[in-house]
């Protein structure tokens, strides 16, 4: 593979886990002879400082982008557009404008018509993560055997989408190309859904604590939080995805609603079937049902999509991250 630089200047907007992941990931790999950060928080950016993460540290989102090849958006999705305004004026002519942003259709629909004519945008999704935030959080081989999907528009210059491929690449994922539709909508039942059912599964064992508690309080019987302390594997999984970062999750739900609203209208359905069954004691359709997701499983961990350090967009079998 080649080692040369693919880039003069990167610049990162948003210095959190994926951000500042990235920036280790190119800086490891000697991707950029230069990554300029910029982060709206000063604290992240202190911190990034601290940890070497990067070669210059910028208040001014102008002073980050200036001269730079690569742009990469890392914030929430929907900051993208006054962000990518502020910035417009100083991007260099030929620059490549990409994101990581876990919603796409939405992504395209607010940048193109900011972007300046001599500018290209080259959309993204690194399919991995943690449930956790900031730039302490990041690594540098976070992206290691992990998918990439680029949602770029059929009229965008090759030679573009051709060296934010390379990028992917050279920090160790697979990449895969796709229309933005598509993505949203595969996201929306592998990750923002299952996001979903476990906010609201903790959620609702929270409530159900609360009232057993008053219930118990009535009979003057000592309380203990029994439904998070008896939690089995299952349910503490759920808590792991449930805590992930509430802003970037709100900026997922709303920027996707229409997929996500379609998976969850097929899922309450696959859900009431399943509630049926229980009822009318239909072990058979349980059965069934079980040994499919069994071996959907298991192709799951086939594919090496299974472990590690795992994105939260998809289930992990590593309950402590
Ligand atoms: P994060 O750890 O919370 O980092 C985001 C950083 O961006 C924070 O320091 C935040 O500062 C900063 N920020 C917010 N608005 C900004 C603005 N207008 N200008 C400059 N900086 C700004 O978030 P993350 O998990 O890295 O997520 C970033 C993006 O990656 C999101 O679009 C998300 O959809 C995508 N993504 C996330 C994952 C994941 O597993 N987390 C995986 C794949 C893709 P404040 O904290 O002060 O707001």
């Amino acid at each position: 593979m080649n080692k040369n630089p693919i880039f003069k200047r990167v610049a990162i907007i948003g210095i959190g886990l994926i951000g500042s992941s990235l920036s280790r990931a190119i800086k490891a790999n000697r991707l950029a002879t230069h990554v300029a950060v910029h982060d709206i928080s000063l604290d992240a950016l202190e911190m990034a400082e601290k940890l070497s993460i990067a070669d210059s540290y910028h208040e001014k989102i102008s002073d980050a982008v200036l001269d730079s090849d690569l742009i990469v958006l890392a914030i929430p999705v929907r900051v993208y557009g006054k962000t990518v305004s502020a910035m417009v004026s100083s991007l260099s002519s030929g620059a490549i404008l990409t994101d990581v942003g876990s919603v796409k259709e939405e992504v395209i629909r607010v940048l193109k018509p900011i972007l300046p004519p001599n500018t290209y945008l080259v959309p993204g999704h690194p399919v991995a993560g943690t449930e956790h935030s900031g730039p302490e959080s990041g690594f540098s081989n976070l992206f290691q055997d992990r998918w990439a999907i680029l949602t770029p528009e059929p009229e965008t210059d090759k030679n573009a989408i051709q060296i934010v491929k390379e990028m992917w690449h050279r920090v160790g994922s697979d990449v895969e190309i796709m229309e933005a539709s598509h993505h949203d909508r595969v996201l929306a039942i592998t990750s923002h859904l299952p996001h979903l059912i476990a906010y609201t599964i903790v959620a609702t064992a929270a409530d159900l604590e609360n009232q057993l508690k008053t219930e118990k309080a009535d009979e003057d019987m000592v309380t203990t939080a029994e439904v998070i302390k008896y939690s089995a594997g299952g349910f503490r999984d759920f808590t792991r995805i449930a805590g992930s970062d509430p802003v970037m999750w709100r900026d997922v739900f709303l920027s996707n609603k229409e997929a996500v609203l379609e998976m969850l209208g097929r899922f309450t359905e696959d859900l009431s079937a399943l509630q049926k069954a229980i009822r009318w004691e239909d072990g058979d359709q349980l059965e069934a049902l079980f040994t499919r997701t069994r071996s959907i499983r298991r192709s799951v961990v086939e594919a090496g999509q299974a472990g590690g350090f795992q994105y939260t967009e998809v289930s992990s079998d590593k309950s402590e991250i």
